[in-house]
């Protein structure tokens, strides 16, 4: 026989009270044991003062245990039936936390009916959604979460408690369902606060660990490289003992939770006692880039190297002994030594003016960037898909992929800028593409530089001696 029938079959004895006591000590065990395992439904369905009944019929059990019948009036019987079937169905219901990750090719109501939900159920929630979401904006890659009640024995759902999109970082679409069994929809957004963070370090080995032991966060390590990416050549052009320096915003919450490392307002680079720094500035448009001290624009200065790879130079610009036809003529380009089918990256903004086979050059592709400068390449494998005469590309789009096309001994890229019709060297050029900030920007960015200035020289005082490099 079973507990139940034994508590049915044992009431009919003389010793009701004994029974009476083990229910309510097998139901407070039972409770008990539930509020370890999951809290959250022990205490949404036994009540604060429930609980405390339980405490006093307890206690006194122990004390009048000489006349009990005086603790247990006879409805107690059906105290216990109720409380045992609570207990026993709270037993199969579980309330279970599920994170979905959406996948390639899911919608909303995909999502909702593989989590088990019924189509209705589904369409329900996808209209009501509507008015705060677009479930037509769902990613492959995001994460929602789910809290549903499920059958313990069947695995069933038998209810979405609530469903939460993130849509973007610190801002959350809840789903949830009232007690009548209506869906409701609710958009919360996060209040984010805009912290300054700066910091300074001498850079020992490379530049990236330097910063990061110094608190600053990966992504903006990688922002402040790309910064830098157009003037310094990171490989070749640190030295022991250079410094950085960074100024740069953090959005946290209001319990001081990270969200998201911003921009960076400032950034500079000491390298041999020169000082290179770099502010942002966003003009009315909403269109921000780096600038130095003068206004001149630091991201459209034209690639040292057309790779995003660190090459060896095989053959510099200027007089050389040709290795093929073993005289003694000019290089006018520098050749990057890489590994076969590397991207091959445009130098800065422009238009393609020349892709084809081009006799010794092999592949070759030609950009014009302004009234002054283009940039050549050879020798490549092949070009990226849409690259001929007349498209434009931006600065570090693959237009191609090193090869050894045309008169080469091995795999390189043949890299030319070009200055007014001249061949000039890639490594040593100045050349912006960019616009100088003018006007009223410029006006507006030399009053920003000067509250920075003033704030860095506190922030960074140990960094004093060197002046501020006319770059
Ligand atoms: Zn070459």
């Amino acid at each position: 026989m079973n507990w139940k029938d034994y508590l049915k079959f044992d009431l009919k004895q003389k010793n009701k009270h004994k029974v009476i006591t083990l229910g309510y000590a097998v139901a407070i065990i039972f409770a008990f044991v539930l509020s370890l395992t999951n809290n959250n439904y022990v205490e949404a369905s036994v009540s604060k003062s429930e609980r405390l009944d339980y405490q006093l019929i307890e206690n006194n059990i122990a004390e009048n245990l000489s006349d009990p019948e005086s603790v247990y009036p006879s409805a107690s019987i059906d105290n216990i039936n109720g409380l045992f079937s609570m207990v026993s169905s709270l037993v199969r219901e579980k309330d279970v936390q599920k994170n979905i990750e959406v996948q390639k090719g899911d919608t909303l109501i995909s999502v909702l009916t593989d989590l088990g939900l019924d189509r209705d159920a589904a369409n329900d929630i996808y209209y009501k959604l509507k008015e705060h979401y677009d479930p037509r904006d769902l990613k492959a890659g995001q994460e929602l979460s789910a809290n549903l009640t499920i059958d313990t024995q069947t695995d069933d759902i038998l209810r979405l408690n609530a469903l939460v999109i993130e849509p973007e970082i610190g801002e959350r679409v809840v789903v949830s369902q009232n007690e009548t069994g209506e869906y409701l929809v609710e958009k919360i957004k996060d209040e984010l606060i805009t912290e300054i963070s700066n910091a300074t370090g001498t850079i020992e080995g490379n530049l990236s660990t330097s910063m990061q032991k110094h608190g600053v966060p990966l992504r903006v390590v990688n922002k402040f490289i790309q910064i830098f990416a157009y003037s310094v050549d990171f490989r070749r052009d640190l030295r022991k003992g250079d410094k950085f320096e960074i100024i740069y915003e953090n959005q946290v919450t209001t319990n001081g939770e990270s969200v998201k490392s911003g921009d960076i307002v400032y950034a500079g680079l000491i390298l041999r006692n020169n000082r290179i720094s770099l502010y942002r500035y966003e003009d009315k448009k909403g269109n921000a880039d780096y600038y130095n001290e003068t206004g001149r624009p630091m991201k459209k200065i034209l690639y040292k190297m057309p790779l995003n790879y660190a090459a060896r130079i095989s053959s510099p610009f200027g007089k050389r002994r040709h290795p093929i036809l073993k005289d003694i003529r000019i290089h006018w380009g520098v050749d990057y030594a890489a590994p076969t089918g590397t991207p091959v990256l445009a130098g800065g903004d422009g238009v393609v003016q020349v892709a084809k086979y081009n006799g010794a050059y092999g592949n070759y592709v030609k950009i014009r960037h302004n009234s002054e400068f283009a940039t050549a390449y050879g020798h490549m494998k092949g070009f990226a898909k849409g690259i001929r005469p007349g498209v434009r590309v931006k600065q570090g789009q693959v237009i191609g992929y090193v090869g050894s096309t045309g008169r080469a001994t091995g795999p390189h890229v043949h890299y030319e800028v070009v200055h007014n019709g001249r061949r000039v060297n890639p490594r040593t050029i100045k050349a912006s593409t960019g616009e100088n900030l003018k006007g009223q920007n410029l006006k507006n960015f030399k009053v920003q530089v000067a509250n920075i200035k003033k704030s860095y020289q506190n922030m960074f005082a140990q960094n004093e001696s060197p002046k501020m490099a006319q770059k």
